[in-house]
């Protein structure tokens, strides 16, 4: 087999990936290589904002993923995208910049991680970013990933603010500021007009670097062990095995979906689940895709009474290419948005001490997200509950490295995951109901106003609900004497060495928000931890 000589291979080049080729390559003196198995990111709907829905269900940039069937769910196969390419799922992503509750890393730290405090990690928040806002207390300037405004204000976002008032729910222009609580506009990961995935912001200025090297189409099988030394990683590349060796460190950054895969498939993992598929184990780790938590979105749909919906602008042809034409010269208008414009972090329960459930307001509708807009003029009211109790498990199905796991999130097994979704459910039609956004109220197209008890609002979320995208937690970050634990607070594997798991799969639990910046955030803080361990002072 043909092998490569590397300090580092760093497989997946996605949110985290991107961020560790440029950091760990940045002062020259290591060599690098970064494995993607997806292909460059050249599809062109990838760098304007809107092509989401171009990419939302396109194996050529996505995995296309398939839950198990959901017990909670009717039995549904709750359909998962994940991104496929460089930048990985920031390439295909929504957009929303959202750091999370300073309560969600204060907690991380309070499990027993030291050096993850809301305290500690905000440098780190502040050192990606490039807010077009300028530098604060909260905020950065001069990073790889730009934050921007929306530019334009939307009358249904102004009634939702205005609704919030109403219902005694703050404005919030900033919600990765001094607090979460509130309603108003999002702030987007958009660079003058287009998308800033991590291989735009990252990948691409360090490309030119001859110590690092960037293999696509290249997917990793398996990493290689001598004891319980990681040495390097097998991959497929153009119907070739080759083997990469790594002269300091394996870094996983495939997703909390895939890394936890290649752990199982390199014999890391619950021992009776490795014994099931053959594959001798190299150590014993039953937290290996265990804890997988993901954010559950209900979408409330209404009509809406005037035609000022991304529906109405996309079936009419005039407006259509007014659209077009808007973007190509200002890159402005709904092209440069994506789908979700206003955002709202509200308590469902007066007696929660933080905001426990997240609402996206998006100025158009669908039957699901990113499938093709209704014919009505609409919008929707996306309601998400911020903290889910259940938990799930990604495990392998075959030994095959190229078959997919089961992912088994178990929405809703938790009793508090419904009584707060279906809060959150009538959160949203208290809004709709008040003086300043039922004038734009046409009626309720789903549920539909026939739902009212608790059950019927929960079997309208078992019938419809669908993931908001954010599955974490299968390669939890925690002491040795937490049973799940499969990293430490440096990233790297319990009992091994030379391997570390930089990715959304090493939260202890997730974040109450989106989580593409808190996994670049992440992925900046384990390149200072890996730098220093290779350079020691
Ligand atoms: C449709 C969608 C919308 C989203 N919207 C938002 C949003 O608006 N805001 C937000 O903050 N977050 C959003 N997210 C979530 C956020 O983008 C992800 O949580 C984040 O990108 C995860 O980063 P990661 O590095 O853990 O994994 P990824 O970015 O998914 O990267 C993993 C990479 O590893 C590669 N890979 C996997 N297995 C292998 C292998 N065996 N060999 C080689 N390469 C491999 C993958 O192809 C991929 O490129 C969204 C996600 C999706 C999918």
């Amino acid at each position: 087999m043909t092998s490569t000589d590397w300090d580092y291979v760093i497989v997946g080049a996605g949110s985290a990936g991107c961020v560790l080729a440029n950091r760990l390559s940045a002062d020259g003196r290591h060599s690098v290589l970064l494995l993607e198995a997806g292909p460059p990111d050249t599809y062109p709907w990838i760098r304007v904002p809107i092509g989401y829905a171009k990419t939302m269900f396109n194996p050529r940039v996505n995995w296309c993923f398939k839950t198990e069937p959901e017990p909670q769910m009717n039995g549904r196969q709750v359909y998962w995208p994940s991104g496929k390419t460089l930048g990985g799922s920031s390439a295909i992503n929504g957009l929303i910049y959202i750091r999370g509750h300073r309560a969600d890393y204060d907690g991380w730290a309070a499990q027993g991680n030291r050096g993850w405090s809301y305290a500690d990690v905000l440098p780190y928040f502040r050192k990606l970013e490039h807010n077009v806002r300028g530098e604060s207390e909260w905020h950065g300037v001069g990073g790889p990933l730009w934050a921007s405004d929306i530019g334009a204000k939307h009358e249904l976002v102004e009634a939702l603010i205005a609704a919030g008032a109403e219902l005694g729910i703050p404005a919030n222009a900033d919600f990765n500021g001094a607090t979460q609580d509130g309603v108003g506009y999002y702030q987007l990961t958009t660079r003058k007009g287009f998308r800033c995935s991590t291989a735009s912001a990252y990948l691409r200025p360090a490309r030119s670097r001859g110590n690092l090297r960037v293999e696509t189409d290249a997917r990793a099988l398996r990493v290689s062990f001598d004891g319980v030394r990681a040495t390097g990683v097998v991959y497929h590349q153009a119907g070739r095995e080759l083997a990469a060796t790594a002269r300091r460190e394996v870094i996983l950054a495939a997703g909390a979906l895939l890394s936890p895969q290649l752990l199982q498939l390199s014999g890391v993992g619950p021992p009776a689940l490795l014994q099931q598929f053959g594959i001798p184990v190299v150590r014993e780790l039953p937290g290996v895709g265990e804890n997988l938590q993901d954010h559950l979105q209900a979408r409330v749909i209404f009509r809406c009474t005037k035609p000022i919906t991304t529906n109405d602008v996309l079936k009419s042809l005039p407006r259509t290419l007014l659209m077009g034409m808007r973007y190509v010269f200002t890159r402005t208008g709904p092209m440069a948005i994506g789908i979700n414009q206003g955002g709202m972090f509200a308590r469902s329960d007066p007696a929660v001490d933080r905001p426990d459930v997240q609402f996206h307001l998006a100025t158009l509708s669908s039957d699901m997200a990113g499938s093709p807009v209704h014919t009505f003029s609409g919008f929707t009211m996306s309601v998400c509950q911020l903290r889910p109790r259940s938990r799930g498990h990604v495990r392998l199905k075959s030994a095959d490295p190229l078959a997919a796991p089961a992912m088994q999130p178990n929405y809703l097994t938790a009793p508090e995951d419904r009584a707060t979704l279906v809060r959150g459910i009538r959160l949203a039609r208290r809004l709709a109901a008040t003086r300043a956004l039922s004038a734009y109220v046409a009626g309720e197209y789903r549920p539909g106003a026939e739902a009212t008890t608790d059950d019927e609002l929960l079997d309208f979320a078992r019938d419809k609900a669908g993931t908001i995208f954010h599955p974490a937690g299968t390669c939890k970050m925690g002491p040795a004497a937490d049973p799940l634990a499969v990293v430490d607070s440096g990233l790297a594997v319990h009992g091994l060495a030379g391997i570390r798991v930089v990715d959304c799969s090493v939260m202890p639990a997730l974040v109450s928000g989106n989580t593409n910046a808190p996994v670049i955030m992440i992925a900046e803080k384990a390149a200072d931890l890996i730098l220093a361990a290779a350079n020691p002072r």
